[in-house]
């Protein structure tokens, strides 16, 4: 059986704690490899390599590291297929989703290989006679990512690009459930010409993510989870000291006004309610339709939610995928089990389905559930599955007012043609990412991904201009050169006042 291991100084590296973890095809529910799981000493080692290395790379030239992207940017260009069926046989998720997946990541190589703009700095001269005062960003030292299963190349494409780019080295640590795809962009880093031990991954469970939060190396740590392990994180590595960046997990409402088209807006809420099995922070998993077109819109979402197609990702006919484990698809299902005691109309039941010929994969079908109260767990809780509630509410300022209620403020989105409703839900709602007639709006790579409340914990959005503010800090530079033609100035204890 195939074993993932560790890398760290520019290879890969045997596991020695003894200790290791399964890694599940879900389509077959068959363990297909296994993961080394790093101890602390294991972290230690990452995070000294990363260290050392950061001796040279932290002051490399921004020509030296731009061409470095440049050159992994052509490679993750030329393997995007080979990553895709990675991605596919650890996640499940279906091909044209895991090829967009390094499509999204991609974009954020592109902003790397700009860093010399974003890098350039202020300049203001003559404040005072003869002095000028320089702004500039320098890096940080060793920087940490912890990151989910569900964008195994995406989410640490969010981070790593930049953070070295920006002059950092960098310690991963990837989902232990589909840690191939990091290995292999690992690999094309060092094909790429990156000094060995600048960009290194241990793998493994909550030992190395303590090690690394608590490590008196490592100066900022930025993580992509769950609200509770984001919390968690947060607290701790700050706790310590470390710059933080946690993002959380999600209940993306989408707000549906009875003067929307209401196809238009049936199709965005199939597709990005049940779009890679509704295992994604930005999807819909609640709809809230306003007025009387409820039931129509309803009508329309079950209509197409019932036409999909499932199966596993490596056939091109399915358009989703199995859950990632087996738990996972029993905890999922449990909601739909339990939502009609709760309350909720149960409209669509996914939780008989299988595929034939794959039984032991991780399988569940469409749910849909109407009329759900918001004191129900399968409205409160985020499932992570393909699961749609929908709520019901007389006005904008109901609906508006359920969601603004939620703990969470990852995504949302108005469907509307009335563009005042638009502009008073864009500035009104509580969340960090908003979309107008748009279901998911992930931001592209030049503006900078987060959520507010339990979606995010820290005050820095990942990638775009605050990933940089992120992954760099900064540093004034006040100069006086003086003329010889000047007269000595003398001793003056009064505070400098710039005249
Ligand atoms: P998770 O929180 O279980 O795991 C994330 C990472 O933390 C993994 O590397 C895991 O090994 C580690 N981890 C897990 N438990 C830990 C613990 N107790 N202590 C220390 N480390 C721990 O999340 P997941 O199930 O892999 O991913 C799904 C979650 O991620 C969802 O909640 C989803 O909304 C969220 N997510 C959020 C975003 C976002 O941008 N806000 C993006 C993607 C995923």
């Amino acid at each position: 059986m195939k074993t993932v291991h560790h890398w760290i100084g520019g290879k890969s590296v045997e596991g020695t704690s003894g200790r290791s973890g399964p890694v599940t095809d879900p389509a077959t529910g068959a363990v297909t490899t296994r993961v080394d799981f790093a101890s602390a000493d294991e972290v230690d080692t990452a995070v000294a390599a990363a260290r050392s290395a950061y001796a040279t790379w932290g002051t490399s030239s921004l020509a030296q590291r731009t061409s470095v992207m440049f050159r992994f940017r052509a490679l993750l260009d030329e393997h995007r297929e080979e990553i895709a069926a990675l991605i596919t046989a650890e996640h499940g998720k279906v091909r044209s989703d895991a090829l967009g997946e390094v499509a999204r990541g991609l974009e954020i190589v592109d902003l790397a290989c700009g860093i010399t703009t974003q890098l350039k700095g202020e300049l203001s001269t003559e404040v005072s006679g003869r002095v000028d005062v320089a702004s500039i960003r320098q890096p940080l030292g060793v920087v940490a990512g912890i990151t989910p299963f569900n964008f195994p190349a995406m989410v640490p494409m969010w981070m790593f690009p930049l953070a070295l780019a920006c002059g950092n080295t960098f310690v991963l640590k990837p989902s232990e459930k589909d840690p191939s795809a990091s290995v292999r962009l690992a690999g094309l880093l060092a094909e790429a010409g990156l000094p060995d031990g600048v960009f290194n991954i241990v793998h493994g469970d909550r030992v190395a993510v303590d090690r690394l939060l608590e490590h008196p190396d490592v100066a900022a740590v930025s993580f992509v989870g769950s609200t509770p392990v984001a919390r968690h994180i947060h607290r701790t590595a700050t706790g310590h000291g470390k710059r933080v960046q946690a993002l959380g997990g999600a209940k993306n409402h989408m707000l549906v006004l009875p003067d929307a088209d209401l196809d238009a807006a049936a199709d965005a809420a199939v597709s990005a309610a049940y779009g890679s099995a509704g295992e994604r922070c930005m999807a819909i998993s609640a709809v809230v339709a306003v007025g009387a077109s409820g039931d129509a819109l309803v009508a329309k979402i079950k209509e197409r939610a019932a036409r999909v197609t499932i199966g596993p990702g490596t056939d091109p006919a399915s358009e989703m995928g199995p859950l990632i484990t087996r738990a996972h698809r029993d905890k999922v299902a449990s909601y739909v089990t339990g939502a009609a005691a709760q309350g909720s109309e149960v409209l669509l039941d996914g939780t008989g389905f299988t595929v034939e010929g794959h039984e032991e994969g991780h399988w569940i079908g469409l749910s849909l559930l109407d009329k759900v109260p918001t004191d129900s767990d399968a409205y409160r809780d985020e499932i992570f599955g393909p699961v749609l509630v929908v709520l019901r509410a007389e006005t904008y300022d109901e609906g508006l007012a359920i969601i603004n209620a939620s703990p969470y403020g990852n995504g949302t989105a108005i469907f509307t043609r009335d563009g005042g409703a638009a502009r008073r839900f864009q500035l009104e709602v509580e969340a960090g990412m908003v979309g107008v007639n748009v279901p998911i709006p992930v931001p592209v790579g030049y503006h900078s991904f987060g959520g507010w409340k339990d979606s995010l914990f820290g005050d820095h959005h990942v990638y775009g201009n605050d990933g940089v503010h992120f992954y760099t800090r900064g540093k004034v530079v006040t100069t006086r050169w003086p003329d010889p033609a000047d007269a000595p100035t003398g001793v003056d204890l009064g505070f400098p006042s710039g005249h």
